[in-house]
């Protein structure tokens, strides 16, 4: 029987990319525990340990987001951008500033 591939999808932009693991703790990156649970890759160049992030669920709407900085924010929860802008007046400043610098 093949193995199913499994696949993350991110539900703002195109980025598609398959995935090992979901879950805060990747069984191949050794000792690495993850702030939150997210898809992810094994880092093919690298013999050990390594891992990549490809995505994560939003804290708030739970709808499946790349980590790629116009899709998710990290701040000690994974926010989609959506939600980020709903929410802005709630996160501290330097985050709101961060945001504005990029001029979305
Ligand atoms: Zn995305
Ligand atoms: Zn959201």
């Amino acid at each position: 029987m093949m193995p199913t591939e499994l696949n993350f999808q991110c539900s703002l932009c195109d980025f598609k990319s398959p995935y090992d693991y979901f879950g805060s703790k990747p069984p191949f990156a050794n000792a690495v525990v993850l702030l939150e649970k997210a898809y992810v890759l094994k880092d093919p160049f690298v013999p050990e340990g390594r891992h990549i992030t490809v995505g994560s669920h939003c804290s708030v709407c739970k709808r499946a987001v790349c980590a790629g900085q116009d899709c998710s924010l990290f701040y000690t929860k994974r926010f989609c951008l959506p939600c980020v802008k709903k929410h802005f007046n709630e996160f501290p400043q330097e985050i709101q500033q961060e945001l504005e610098k990029k001029g979305s």
